[in-house]
């Protein structure tokens, strides 16, 4: 019986695994390789936080309702502490004129590496989950060829955006079977695809500081606006001013 056992050896589930108390534990990944997405972060620089407060850090995450829901996770655990944490722990980190924390030697492998090197717990990849049944106390893990119990369990299997990083989204179907309820998915910081797209000559080609509305269709007032740069691209429209509206379109 582990005391621990972490589904996902992404950000989440490494960062957890970095901070157990307990050695009698273990991390089980469905990938080849854990922190994949990890490591694409920050154009494999690893943005790992902002040196923003937690109020001001939270108005670029979603609705207030959104807000409120990861308000208390950021007030117990606060930029500034990641930010001494991973210090202290002994990666050293640099501030950008920005904000943008990232790890002093601008690679996310060395993030990776760290969180694994400071987990003392055993990590099994290539472990694909079939099912999690309660116990009395406790959970019976089953993969393809094994079965794991154990007291606790963290389920830190990440969204379904990048599949090929490891999650596709089989951790919500874990979650449900388990009594959570899901609400319905939809896609966020991603470019935009048009329909029957008429710039489609100008891919490649980007405006600075474009000032974009956003409307639907038959209606004059416009549902969003920003401004920043915009990308042309083959089959619609990316860069940051589109990317950071995209959830609402
Ligand atoms: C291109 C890109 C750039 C980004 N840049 C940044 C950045 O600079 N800064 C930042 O803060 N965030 C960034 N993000 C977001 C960040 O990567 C995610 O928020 C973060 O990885 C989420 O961590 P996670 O542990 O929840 O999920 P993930 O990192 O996705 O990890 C989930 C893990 O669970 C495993 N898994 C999933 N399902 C199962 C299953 N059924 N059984 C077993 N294992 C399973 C997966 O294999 C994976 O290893 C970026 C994202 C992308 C795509």
């Amino acid at each position: 019986m582990y005391d621990v056992i972490i589904i996902g050896g992404g950000a989440a589930g490494l960062f957890a695994a970095a901070n157990l108390k307990t050695h009698n534990g273990l991390v089980l990944d469905h990938c080849p390789e854990v922190g994949r997405k990890l490591l694409i972060t920050g154009s494999g620089q690893c943005n790992l936080t902002n040196t923003l407060p937690t109020d001001s850090f939270l108005t670029h995450f979603g609705s207030k309702q959104q807000r409120n829901f990861l308000l208390p996770a950021l007030q117990n655990f606060t930029t500034k502490n990641l930010y001494d944490w991973f210090e202290q722990q002994g990666l050293p980190l640099l501030v950008r004129e920005d904000g943008k924390v990232f790890p002093k030697s601008l690679d996310a492998r060395d993030v990776r590496s760290f969180l694994i090197r400071l987990s003392k717990v055993q990590i099994i990849t290539n472990a694909h989950i079939t099912s999690i049944t309660p116990l009395e106390q406790g959970f019976l893990i089953a993969t393809a060829n094994a079965a794991y119990e154990t007291r606790n369990l963290i389920l830190a299997t990440g969204g379904m955006s990048y599949p090929r990083t490891g999650s596709d989204g089989s951790g919500y179907e874990l979650a449900k079977a388990l009594g959570h309820s899901i609400v319905p998915l939809k896609p966020g910081l991603t470019a935009i695809s048009i329909t029957d797209h008429p710039f489609r000559h100008l891919a490649g080609n980007a405006v600075r500081d474009a000032f974009v509305s956003f409307y639907h269709s038959g209606e004059n007032a416009a549902y969003e606006q920003r401004r920043g740069d915009v990308l042309f691209t083959h089959d619609g429209l990316s860069g940051p001013a589109i990317l950071s509206s995209s959830r609402l379109v």
